[in-house]
C-alpha cells in the first residue's frame, strides 16, 4: 500500500507532496538525482515483477551449504544443480533502467531513492502529515 504525505524540505521549506511505496499492482520509482517519480506498472513488466521476487527471496534466503562438515568425493559426486542465479539490487534497477529509461534529467530511476524536495532537489526532508491511502 501506498501513502501520500504532507513533506516539508529543511534545506529551503518548500512544501510538497511525496509518496512512496506504490501498490498491490505496481511500484513508485525515484530518480536518484531530482526525486522525480515514476511508476511502473506490474501487469505491463511481468519479468520485472519475477525478477523482484527472485531478488526478495535471495535477500531473506541466504544460500544453505551442503555436505559442508563431510568431505565430498569429487568423482561421485554427481553435478550438483545449478542453484538459481541470486539477483541483486543491481540487477533489478539495471533492469529497471532498460524498462523505463532515464530520467530526463540523466538520473537513474531507482526503488529506494530518498525522496527529494523538488525545488532545491535536497533529500533533507521531512514527512509531516500522512494523506491519501490508495492501493
Ligand atoms: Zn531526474
Ligand atoms: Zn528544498
Amino acid at each position: 500500500m501506498g501513502c501520500s504525505f504532507q513533506t516539508v524540505c529543511l534545506a529551503c521549506h518548500h512544501q510538497f507532496i511525496s509518496s512512496s511505496g506504490g501498490g498491490f499492482s505496481f511500484d513508485e520509482l525515484h530518480c536518484d538525482v531530482c526525486g522525480s517519480l515514476k511508476t511502473v506498472l506490474y501487469e505491463k513488466h511481468k519479468d520485472y515483477v519475477e525478477l523482484k521476487q527472485r531478488y526478495f527471496a535471495s535477500d531473506s534466503k541466504p544460500p544453505e551449504r551442503v555436505n559442508e562438515s563431510s568431505p565430498v568425493d569429487p568423482v561421485l559426486d554427481p553435478p550438483s544443480e545449478v542453484p538459481p542465479e541470486d539477483v541483486s539490487l543491481e540487477m533489478v534497477e539495471s533492469y529497471l533502467d532498460r524498462i523505463v529509461g532515464r530520467c530526463e534529467c540523466g538520473g537513474q530511476f531507482r526503488l529506494y531513492a530518498p525522496i527529494r524536495c523538488p525545488k532545491c532537489r535536497s533529500d533533507e526532508v521531512k514527512t509531516t502529515v500522512m494523506i491519501v491511502l490508495y492501493d
